[in-house]
């Protein structure tokens, strides 16, 4: 398991810097962050962040652990990994940004997300069939709100569904699957192993 993140009984919780630095991939590098601003304004997706990745740092720096496990900044990121390439002090913004998600979703604060709906969607049909089914990741995470704003949500995007099979970009009929269904179950079956040790050794989320 990572190690106890601080306990913040007020708004500001001086601990949590020393826990990113200490708990999330990327974050020992955190300190050497000057503010320049060059990651979020290389973000093409900053436009759609509440913070961005400077401002988020300089958050984690604050102690503002509730905002920071709150920002859509942690699901918004598309892991272009521009930021960390631009970035002249060397630090790894994605794998901060992504460490930080993760540990959102782990401790519940993402839990009603629409992007995480869709992650787990995603993730289903991957397990389910070794690919993903664009038809059956979008059903899944329709009905991850229910059956009736599933069906809603259904026939709204029904003109672009019909649209897209005449097209040719959208098959009917059952979902591909790969032919290594076996196989694919040992790679899954490994990596939980991993995920395990590492949370057991204090390196995982
Ligand atoms: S580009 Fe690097 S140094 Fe500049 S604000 Fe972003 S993380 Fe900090
Ligand atoms: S990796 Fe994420 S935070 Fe960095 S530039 Fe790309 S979208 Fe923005």
């Amino acid at each position: 398991m990572s190690a106890q993140l601080p306990d913040s009984s007020g708004k500001y919780d001086l601990g949590f810097a020393r826990w990113v630095y200490e708990n999330i991939k990327g974050g020992d590098k955190l300190s050497m962050c000057m503010q320049c601003g060059a990651c979020s304004g290389s973000c093409p997706i900053g436009t759609e962040m509440d913070n961005g990745p400077r401002k988020l740092f300089m958050m984690v720096r604050a102690g503002m652990k509730d905002e920071v496990f709150r920002s859509n900044t942690l699901w918004n990121c598309t892991s272009c990994y521009r930021c960390t390439v631009r970035c002249p002090r060397g630090i790894p913004v994605t794998y901060v940004v992504q460490g930080l998600a993760a540990q959102a979703a782990h401790l519940g604060y993402a839990d009603e997300k629409d992007t995480v709906r869709f992650a787990r969607s995603f993730w289903w049909s991957v397990v389910q069939f070794g690919r993903t089914d664009e038809r059956m990741v979008t059903a899944k995470y329709y009905f991850s709100f229910g059956l009736k704003t599933g069906m809603q949500k259904g026939l709204e995007n029904l003109k672009i569904a019909i649209g897209m099979i005449r097209k040719g970009r959208m098959h009917l009929g059952m979902p591909h699957k790969i032919a290594d269904k076996k196989g694919l179950r040992a790679i899954l079956e490994k990596a939980a192993e991993i995920e395990a040790r590492d949370k057991q050794d204090g390196n995982g989320l």
